[in-house]
């Protein structure tokens, strides 16, 4: 059976398709390896300045700068890691794999550079990317910390490629989820208490028809299978079922990624993956 897939929405960070012909093993494959197997880049090494750094006139004032923050070293670090980096896979290898043996280089890292004196708010905006202006932040007014008078921020960040699996910072895309396609049949008409099951839908799936005095269905891929109209209503007027071929798939990326991307590297995981194994099955004795 040929796989169809027609998209509902589609945004640079969010997706929802119908996908035909699979059944819900595949989905959640498909699922699985979205959140855990993805790679994407994020921040996994800070070197922070420590000590003076020099001062400034400030108006008719001399101000002496030193790298302090309200908050922790490790806390700056690690609200930095959740930043999302722009993520290209097609330049980007695994540290681990790449051929600078894990020392680091343009094919396996992106540096960022951070330099901000206080008073004022650090931004993600404020990570200046060291040599490729396109790797600047997209999302950049995530609060870092705030400085105040005095304080400065003086700090080198590196982003690798990492996977969901390792650590959340990793992870391609959020709330990776899908349903059953829903099949709604109204077997029955006109009777006093079927607006109350229209109103019992929390979806507004359903609507009322005065004239013809019958339940309609106005919103099919709205309803979530909850069954709250078919409990309201007398038995067997609605029969809420689903099809077992057909899902409603959604996520949402953080920036990193565009969601084409994310289902495209899944796939290639898969492919990668499957290929692995006919090959081990092949070299079987
Ligand atoms: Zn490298």
């Amino acid at each position: 059976m040929a796989i169809e897939v027609e998209v509902r929405e589609m945004t640079d960070s969010r997706i929802r398709i119908l996908v035909k012909g699979v059944n819900h093993i595949f989905m959640n494959m498909l699922r699985r390896v979205i959140m855990a197997d993805v790679p994407k880049m994020a921040i996994h090494n800070v070197d922070f300045h420590h000590g003076p750094l020099g001062s400034s006139m400030e108006g008719d004032e001399e101000v002496e700068y030193e790298s302090t923050s309200p908050i922790f070293d490790e806390m700056i670090a690690h609200r930095l890691a959740m930043i999302p980096i722009p993520t290209d896979l097609e330049i980007f290898l695994p540290r681990s794999e790449c051929t600078c043996e894990g020392e680091g280089c343009p094919s396996c890292t992106i540096m960022y550079a951070i330099n901000k004196r206080g008073p004022c708010t650090v931004y993600s905006g404020d990570l200046e990317p060291v040599n490729n202006e396109a790797y600047r932040i997209k999302d950049d007014l995530i609060p870092i910390t705030k400085l105040g008078k005095g304080q400065a921020l003086l700090a080198y960040a590196t982003a690798e490629l990492g996977a969901g699996r390792q650590h959340a910072k990793w992870q391609a895309a959020q709330a990776v989820g899908f349903q059953y396609y829903p099949k709604i049949t109204i077997k029955k008409k006109g009777s006093e208490n079927y607006e109350d099951c229209v109103r019992a839908c929390p979806r507004g799936v359903l609507e009322w028809d005065n004239k013809k005095r019958a339940i309609k269905v106005v919103d099919l891929e709205a309803c979530n299978l909850c069954k709250a109209c078919m409990e309201t209503c007398d038995k067997g007027v609605i029969e809420i079922g689903y099809d077992e071929t057909s899902f409603l798939f959604s996520f949402e990326t953080d920036s990193s990624y565009t969601p084409q991307a994310v289902i495209k590297a899944a796939i290639e995981i898969l492919s990668k993956r499957f290929n692995s194994f006919i090959k081990a099955v092949g070299n079987l004795s």
